[in-house]
């Protein structure tokens, strides 16, 4: 965009980072500064690599995790976690050789940097604002929340990453989701997240870049703007983002990637410059209140199929694939979901496993035990995340409650760990997909916060968190 064009935030992000303009015959390239990289979507990759007989481009901006094969299943020492099924422990073993023999950083077993991807990057000031930041990985969308431009990319992209720092893209339109007023007690982050795509719908954000504003998100946390941010690609967008602001500084002050003494006075003063001007106008634009949101709870096979906790299930209105949804769902059109019999509860995920989420699942459970037929996962998004948890008590809280304790990882969000919701079986879980089979072979899912998820916990069916407030 030329000199006296208004630009919005993702503007200035991509404007900053285009090595080659996109032309009508080939995209832009566009250069990468942080590529985070797990053992899923790898080890392909670095065989690309071998077979060109090319190095890793650069090592200092490749950081490396392993979150979707680990065991969760606490043990007294890391030598004793022992990986689920010959698939996952492959790419547990390629993934300790690949970062070994390519010279990169990898958080392993016995590292306290360890935990899902989408968790360590900003809780070690990896993640900062104004940066173009990947991963093999759909949530990559998380980093957005502190002004990245931070989006998930295939196999042959994170080996393109890996050998030239760079990337082919078109660039997205923007769409700017604006939540006024307050959120009322009993309502989150997540809640809002899966409101805005239910009034957008799966596929509403398809090509774009959403831009979070208002009222609502600046007065929110870091850890629940991830929670918003991580949630984006299931509106189809290609990223969200929210301008970086005094949270966003305050967050990654002393961080231990933030930079620091003279750098870091240098990166302020550039993150201050990101927002988007004042006149701005973005390609499409979505207003939400947030005083009249409720708690919010999916019913059905993609989280857009979402619903207010007390309201009946919509009817399928001839639509076949909506139809078939309900009916592996087991659900009727005409009754809320509150008190559908709750087999599992899970809190965990990259939308929900940071300390904040697991003080609000606490403050549900505190003094209370959950119902005898439920089985409850927390399950720490890293292992600081998890020392900070326990330096608080929370992991007793769970504990008393009935609940069970883990380590961090991406457990039961994606059945490949050894972590699964039995077939037939209802969970309501804090994670963000909630598709045929996502939890496990016949499970069904429902998406919720972790306020109501625990409030489910203790009851034994899907209940309304403000009841237990
Ligand atoms: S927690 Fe789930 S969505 Fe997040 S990175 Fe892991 S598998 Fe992907």
């Amino acid at each position: 965009m030329g000199a006296g064009h208004a630009q919005t935030l993702f503007d200035k992000v991509w404007s900053d980072h285009v090595v080659m303009e996109e032309t009508a015959d080939t995209p832009a390239i566009l250069y990468i500064d942080l590529h985070l990289i797990h053992e899923v979507t790898t080890p392909q990759a670095f065989t690309l690599l071998r077979e060109k007989g090319l190095p890793v481009r650069r090592p200092d901006l490749t950081l490396g995790t392993m979150d979707h094969s680990t065991p969760t299943t606490p043990v007294r020492s890391f030598k004793d976690l022992a990986v689920v099924g010959e698939g996952a422990a492959n790419q547990v073993v390629k993934m300790q050789d690949n970062c070994r023999d390519f010279g990169l950083e990898l958080f392993g077993f016995d590292s306290d940097n360890r935990g899902i991807v989408h968790v360590i990057g900003p809780e070690l000031g990896a993640t900062q604002p104004g940066k173009t930041i990947v991963c093999g990985d759909s949530h990559t969308s998380t980093h957005g929340a502190f002004g990245a431009f931070a989006f998930g990319i295939g196999t042959t992209e994170v080996a393109h990453v890996l050998a030239t720092q760079s990337l082919l893209q078109r660039k997205p339109k923007t769409l700017a989701v604006n939540v006024s007023g307050r959120l009322q007690a009993g309502v989150t982050a997540k809640d809002v997240i899966l409101a805005i795509i239910g009034q957008l719908g799966v596929g509403g954000g398809t090509g774009h870049v959403i831009e979070y504003r208002g009222e609502v998100i600046s007065a929110m946390g870091m850890e629940a703007r991830m929670t918003i941010c991580n949630m984006s690609i299931e509106a189809g967008a290609k990223a969200g983002m929210i301008a970086p602001d005094d949270t966003t500084i305050e967050y990654l002050a002393g961080r231990p990637r933030s930079p620091s003494g003279a750098d870091w006075d240098k990166a302020v003063q550039r993150w201050r410059e990101l927002p988007g001007d004042p006149d701005v106008i973005f390609d499409k634009f979505v207003d939400l209140c947030g005083d009249t949101l409720e708690p919010m709870v999916t019913f059905g096979t993609n989280p857009g199929m979402v619903i207010p906790i007390n309201d009946p299930v919509p009817g399928a209105e001839g639509d076949p694939g909506f139809r078939k949804a309900l009916e592996y769902m087991q659900l009727s059109p005409g009754k809320p979901l509150t008190g559908s019999p709750v087999d599992v509860v899970f809190v965990g995920s990259c939308t929900n496993s940071r300390v904040s989420d697991l003080k609000q699942a606490a403050d549900i459970l505190r003094g209370r035990k959950i119902s005898p037929g439920v089985t409850m996962l927390v399950v720490p998004g890293s292992q600081q995340v998890k020392h900070e948890a326990e330096s608080l008590g929370l992991h007793k809280v769970f504990e008393a409650a009935g609940a069970q304790w883990r380590e961090s990882g991406c457990s039961m969000c994606i059945a490949m760990n050894g972590d699964t919701v039995p077939s037939g079986r209802l969970c309501v879980s804090t994670s963000n997909r909630n598709f045929e089979g996502r939890q496990g072979i016949g499970a069904r899912t429902i998406l919720a916060s972790p306020l109501t998820a625990a409030a489910s916990a203790l009851a034994g069916h899907v209940a309304d968190p403000r009841s237990y407030l």
